[in-house]
């Protein structure tokens, strides 16, 4: 909590975050968010940035780190890259079999060490670049505000004066998982795999990371080992279309 709160005094300007891979939300939860409209109306942009923020150091306070060499290997990947589009970039490597990463407004890319174990450095290097491309298109920034709607509905939070001031510890690590767990459209998708192409290939690696970081997801999908990646893609049928898409792209560049 102390970290959160010290965190709240040096705010910069965040739009959200973006997850790789997630779970359908609750539709009911939706629903109840979609009947609020106090909810709807009163979010500012400043404030979905403090609710980023809080949202960030928590799922960093509750993750434990990697082995350091993780680290390591994904600033070799990104070759010294720290800033991209005016966006300063910093990283972490979250230690969990997952098969996941996610990007905030602020340019805090999280990884997991599991997607790390499974992905050679070019695919890792073209999700990198997807999920800041989420960020770039302000499709983060549109998660979190659906997250918070969802929570906020089902806190029956008031709205009168403000998001921060009522906002409880409770409330902030809830959001932070309905947040890791938002989902996004198949354009979104589609949009932000676009970008992980132009990055990875920016950055020098091959054309088709893309489509090779999309096929180990759904290689990983069907393998019943994959314990943690079974339950982060099961819910992703557009997986083998984004796949093929990126497929055809590189066939025709
Ligand atoms: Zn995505």
């Amino acid at each position: 909590m102390k970290r959160i709160l010290s965190l709240l005094t040096a705010l910069v300007v965040l739009s959200g975050c973006s997850v790789l891979q997630n779970i359908h939300l609750d539709p009911n939860l939706l629903a109840q968010a979609a009947g609020n409209a106090a909810y709807a109306t009163t979010i500012s942009d400043e404030d979905i940035a403090i609710l980023s923020a809080q949202s960030v150091a928590q799922l960093d306070a509750q993750n434990k780190m990697a082995d350091p060499s993780y680290l390591t290997r994904l600033n070799k990947i990104m070759k010294g890259v720290r800033e991209v589009n005016g966006l300063p970039l910093n990283f972490k490597v979250y230690k969990t079999n997952e098969i996941n990463a996610f990007a905030c407004g602020d340019g805090s890319i999280r990884v997991y060490s599991g997607l790390m174990d499974a992905m050679s450095d070019a695919e890792v290097a073209a999700i990198v670049g997807h999920e800041i491309g989420h960020v770039n298109l302000k499709h983060t920034k549109k998660a979190m505000k659906t997250a918070y709607l969802a929570v906020a509905a089902r806190y029956a939070l008031a709205s009168a004066g403000g998001v921060v001031g009522g906002v409880a510890a409770s409330f902030v690590g809830d959001l932070a998982q309905q947040f890791v767990d938002s989902k996004f459209s198949q354009k979104q998708e589609f949009q932000a795999d676009e970008q992980g192409y132009q990055f990875s290939v920016q950055m020098g690696y091959d054309k088709y990371s893309m489509y090779n970081a999309l096929n180990r997801l759904l290689e990983l999908s069907g393998n019943s080992t994959a314990t943690m990646g079974q339950k982060m893609f099961s819910s992703h049928p557009d997986t083998a279309e984004r796949a093929a898409r990126m497929k055809a792209k590189a066939e025709s560049n």
